[in-house]
């Protein structure tokens, strides 16, 4: 049997495919409705980016291990999150927390211009090379997303798949006016997903969304990295 990408097979591809379709359709039965973002989430292999041990459950709606005690998000979170920041074609969007590449990769399809930003080297290296082997155009970069990623600010918005504990007042500053900030804010056991909408310079508006779970953001508006 011919071997693809990560030693995966033509019939397990097929297989992939019916498995996302069925993803899709779950996806719209939980309230997703924006049809390009379906799209996408129908066309990009979620196998390539979860670890191996895991590639059968590559199609389960639920976030899965992936290296350095991390995780790759639940598709739904991902699909509820990217609805959120209302990505247009050539926005320019940051990416904070890396992990495993899926959400960066999302964005990316969907037209962006994507800076992603992630502290573990190791995840980050993981994820360049899959963007490598897609021939995706992400700006990849290794440091502490909580500070944001000033050099390349204004941002049309800023996704922040880790838990803060607060809203960092910097991330609204990188902000171009009319941008989204979609964060999840909270304890280390649950967070609320806030959006926030930067009206003037002096003005945003924040909406509180549900409920989810995520790693923490480590860093100087983050986590320490030892409790
Ligand atoms: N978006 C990811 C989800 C990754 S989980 C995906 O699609 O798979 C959250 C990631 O945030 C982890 O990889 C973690 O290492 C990273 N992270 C935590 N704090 C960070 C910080 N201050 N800056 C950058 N990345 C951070």
């Amino acid at each position: 049997m011919v071997k693809l990408n990560q030693g995966i097979t033509f019939k397990e591809q097929n297989l992939f495919r019916e498995k996302r379709q069925l993803l899709v359709k779950s996806l719209r039965n939980k309230g997703i409705t924006d049809e390009e973002l379906l799209a996408v989430m129908e066309e990009l292999p979620r196998e390539l980016f979860v670890d191996p041990p895991f590639i059968n459950r590559a199609y389960d709606d639920t976030a899965l291990p992936i290296k350095c005690m991390q995780t790759i998000s639940q598709p739904y979170t991902v699909a509820y999150m990217t609805e959120l920041l209302c990505v247009k074609p050539s926005h320019k969007v940051l990416e904070i927390g890396t992990g495993s590449g899926y959400q960066a990769a999302i964005l990316y399809l969907l037209g962006a211009k994507v800076y992603t930003i992630e502290r573990i080297p190791e995840l980050l290296n993981n994820a360049k090379d899959i963007f490598e082997q897609m021939g995706f155009k992400i700006n990849c970069f290794l440091g502490d997303g909580s500070i944001g990623l000033s050099k390349f600010a204004p941002f049309d918005s800023i996704i922040v798949t880790a838990a803060a504990p607060s809203i960092p007042n910097r991330l609204i500053e990188q902000l171009k006016i009319g941008g989204r900030l979609v964060i999840p804010i909270g304890s280390k056991s649950y967070q609320t997903m806030n959006l926030i909408i930067k009206h003037t310079d002096n003005n945003y508006q924040l909406i509180e969304k549900d409920t989810f779970k995520f790693v923490p953001l480590i860093g100087d508006n983050g986590w320490n990295a030892e409790n």
